[in-house]
Formats: C-alpha cells, sequence, structure tokens
C-alpha cells in the first residue's frame, strides 16, 4: 500500500462525468477554493461515480473548519457532538461538509479513545493527508476535485476499486476496535457493491463482532435500517449470517433460526427481504415497523403459544410475548417507539385473522394496520405457516363487493366458533352439559 504520496489521476485516466457531479456540490466547492480552502468531493459519491452508479449524496471535504464555512455560507448548521458537520441548506435539501480530520491517535488531546481503543470524539482536526487515513476503506478514501477534474489516490483505492476489493485502510483489528460499526459497513459495500472484502480485512471479522455489543444501542437501530433497507436487503443478511455478525447485532433473531427446524422462519426472513428490496427498486416505501416484525415473530410466536399452553388467553399472551421480545431487542438496537407501536399492532392483529362474521371482519379491514397486518399474514403463509386458508379468504373478502362480503361471511365457518360449537356439542352427546343450542 502506499504510505503518504498521492496519486494524482487525471480525468482522462479515471473518467468521471464532470455531468454528474451535482452542481450545487460543485458551486460550494469552488466558493470554498475561492475563499483560500481546500476542497473536496469525496466518500461514497466518488466511489460511485467512478463505478458509472448514482450517488445518494455528494459529501465535500475541506480544510475550512465548521465555523470558517458557516461564516461563508448563509444557509449553513452545523450539528453533531462526536463528530461536527456543516450542512447547508437547500430548501429541506442539504449539502453535508466535513472538516479534515487527523487519525485519532495523532492529535494533541488524549482523550478521544477509550480503554479498548473505541473512538469517543473524532473532532481533531488535519489536514487532507490526514484525513485520507482516518477513513475507513481504500474504495472510500478518493478525494475528487470537480474544478481541475483531478483525483486524489493515497491508498491505491483505485486499483481496489477496479478489482471489487473492500479493504480497510491501516492495520484491520484496530481499525474495527476504533469503530466497530465498520464490520458492518464492510458488510453494507460488500454486498451494495457485490465486492470481495479482501483477506487480511476479512480475518479478524467474526472474532471482533462481538464489539459491536459495546456500541451505542441507537447507532446500531440506524445502521440497520442502513444494512437491510437500501434495498440489497437480502445479500447484505445472507452476508451478516455468513460472518457470523448476526447472533450480536439481532441475537433473537439469529437464535430464532437455530430453534426454529421448520425452517418457516428462515423463510419468510428471506422472503421479506426479498420483497423489501424489490419495493425500493419499484420506489415504494418500506417500514422499519414492519421489519421488526418479522425479524422478532418466532420469539414472540414461541413465547405466546407457551402463555398460551399455561393458560393466558390468546390477546393477552400475544402482547405479554411482544413486550418481552421487543424489551430484549432494546439491549441491543434502539426500537423507537413510533416504529416498536406498529409492530405490536402488526402481531396483535395476526391473532384475529380467524374471524369471520360480518362485523367483526369490517372493523378489521377498517383498522389502521390492517393492510401491513395483511402483508404479513400473506408472508407467513408463503413460508409456510399454515395460515394459507385464512390469506385466501382475507385476500377475496378485501376484493368483493358488500354483497360479495356478505356472501363471503355466511359460507365461512367462524373458526373460533366452530371449534367451540364442537366442543360443546361433544359434551352434550356425552351427557355431561344440558342442552347445546340447536340454532348453532
Ligand atoms: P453511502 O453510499 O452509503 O452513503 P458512503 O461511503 O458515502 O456510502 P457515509 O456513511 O456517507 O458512507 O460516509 C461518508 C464517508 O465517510 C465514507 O465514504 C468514509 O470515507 C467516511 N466514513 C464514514 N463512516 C466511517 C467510519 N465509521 N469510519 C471511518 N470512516 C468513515
Ligand atoms: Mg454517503
Amino acid at each position: 500500500m502506499n504510505t503518504g504520496e498521492a496519486a494524482h489521476v487525471p480525468s482522462a485516466v479515471h473518467h468521471i462525468p464532470a455531468d454528474k457531479v451535482c452542481g450545487r456540490a460543485k458551486d460550494v466547492i469552488r466558493r470554498l477554493q475561492k475563499a483560500g480552502y481546500e476542497a473536496y468531493l469525496v466518500g461514497g459519491c466518488v466511489r460511485d461515480l467512478l463505478l458509472g452508479r448514482t450517488p445518494k449524496d455528494f459529501d465535500i471535504a475541506t480544510s475550512a473548519r465548521p465555523e470558517e464555512i458557516r461564516k461563508l455560507f448563509n444557509s449553513c448548521r452545523l450539528i453533531g457532538r462526536r463528530f461536527r458537520l456543516a450542512h447547508i441548506y437547500y430548501g429541506r435539501d442539504y449539502l453535508e461538509v466535513a472538516t479534515f480530520r487527523a487519525p485519532h491517535d495523532e492529535g494533541v488531546d488524549g482523550g478521544k479513545v477509550n480503554d479498548e481503543g473505541r473512538i469517543i470524539n473524532d473532532n481533531v482536526y488535519g489536514t487532507l493527508e490526514e484525513d485520507v487515513w482516518r477513513r475507513d476503506f481504500t474504495i472510500n478514501a478518493l478525494f475528487y476535485n470537480p474544478s481541475n477534474g483531478e483525483l486524489l489516490d493515497f491508498v491505491n483505492g483505485l486499483e481496489d476499486l477496479r478489482h471489487g476489493k473492500i479493504r480497510l485502510i491501516g492495520e484491520p483489528e484496530k481499525r474495527f476496535r476504533e469503530d466497530p460499526v465498520r464490520l458492518l459497513r464492510a458488510i453494507r459495500f460488500a454486498a451494495k457493491l457485490g465486492f470481495e472484502i479482501e483477506g487480511h480485512t476479512r480475518a479478524p471479522m467474526a472474532s471482533m463482532a462481538i464489539l459491536l455489543e459495546a456500541v451505542s444501542s441507537a447507532r446500531l437501530f440506524d445502521e440497520i435500517i442502513k444494512l437491510l433497507h437500501s434495498g440489497d436487503g437480502l445479500a447484505t443478511y445472507r452476508l451478516l449470517c455468513e460472518y457470523g455478525v448476526l447472533q450480536h447485532l439481532l441475537p433473537l433473531t439469529a437464535e430464532s433460526l437455530e430453534e426454529d427446524t421448520s425452517g418457516n422462519f428462515a423463510r419468510m426472513v428471506e422472503l421479506s427481504l426479498g420483497n423489501t428490496d424489490q419495493r425500493i427498486a419499484e420506489g415504494k416505501s418500506v417500514m422499519p415497523a414492519f421489519l421488526y416484525a418479522v425479524l422478532l415473530w418466532h420469539k414472540v410466536q414461541m413465547a405466546a403459544l407457551a402463555l398460551k399452553v399455561g393458560g393466558t388467553p390468546e390477546i393477552q399472551a400475544l402482547h405479554l410475548a411482544a413486550t418481552d421480545a421487543l424489551r430484549d431487542q432494546v439491549d441491543f438496537t434502539a426500537v423507537p417507539r413510533r416504529y416498536s407501536n406498529i409492530t405490536r399492532e402488526i402481531w396483535a392483529l395476526q391473532s384475529r385473522f380467524h374471524h369471520r362474521d360480518l362485523r367483526r371482519a369490517s372493523t378489521l379491514l377498517g383498522n389502521a394496520r390492517f393492510r401491513a397486518a395483511y402483508d404479513f399474514l400473506c408472508l407467513r403463509a408463503e413460508a409456510g405457516e399454515p395460515v394459507q386458508d385464512d390469506a385466501n379468504w382475507w385476500g377475496d373478502f378485501q376484493q368483493a363487493t358488500p354483497e360479495g362480503r356478505q356472501e363471503l361471511c355466511k359460507g365461512a365457518h367462524n373458526k373460533k366458533g366452530s371449534l367451540r360449537r364442537r366442543k360443546r356439542r361433544k359434551k352434550s352427546s356425552n351427557g355431561d352439559a344440558a342442552g347445546g343450542s340447536s340454532a348453532e
């Protein structure tokens, strides 16, 4: 690996199409440069432009300090404590501008890494040459100056990009210890780009995944959403399993996968992530609440079943099991209440799909969570749970006219009702109870 000298790569070699660079980002860079600062596009946007992909956003790195950036741009807001950044607003959109950082162990302030070697403060400003080394992967450490078309490559990132390699800059164990989220980022980029995680980077991953347990649950929630809700969720999930990372990120899901001998749960997770990827590709919305409903379903179902066997009524059993599963998950990744409340509703409604009388069915159809709960039911059926009849009936019920709905309810037997009736009939035929109602 190169150790300090940048390769200056002209546009004739790297072929970044200048017209694909966001005009606002070019303007911001030009303004910073005119004021005497260095400024570049950096990170994911440079990587994606080189790969011919459309960048998600255009991040800028500069020698200007956050306060200096604010002085230059009226619409600038400074954010973040652990990592101070400038946001330059255009209506509701914004561009992110970060000041060059020095690697944490070269700064003057000694309080940036804790006893386990984890970075707790990353606000030590530095030069461009220093900023390169604190970045995670070589393919994420390329700097592009749109004003002269030059690409700066200090770490052979261009070569790794051409060979499809995810390689941590520096010594992998140290870099993962500094920030265990880099484990997740390696997997995310490998899945998204179809790249291979290079051997030295890959070697310590499984044994270091336990360090994720020390990362704040709020940050892990954000990462889970990036991992599983960015359009390559299924491939990412498979890599999380392969690298032994899942059990430290979503331990309840990992346990469920081991416990469920039917394979239904594993199928449900895969089907759901595949559907989610497809929805994202079609520009449709996706719900974190649904994702958690799937990931924790097996635990909830098993716990609810145990409670029911012990005599707890079904609805209450589901409610108690949901509370336990969400509480256990929150020890690892946060699940904001605005999502977990919906997750609970999706689970709770599963116990109401047996009902077949018109009044109850119509009420359920009008429930704000009906759609999500019905999709969840269909997913369960597709994964192999014995709920295909319910899924079919509810499919028909939604399509039917008002008269058709009445017919469907007449023609169907309320599953619970019919069970109760059978029990009562049996009792009366044994002579234990006086006269079952003939009207039933
Ligand atoms: P995406 O397309 O997902 O936005 P990205 O590479 O732009 O990918 P960001 O999270 O936006 O990812 O980060 C921007 C850049 O900041 C990265 O490319 C990388 O250089 C640097 N970076 C981000 N997170 C870390 C980290 N945990 N450790 C080191 N460098 C990081
Ligand atoms: Mg980015």
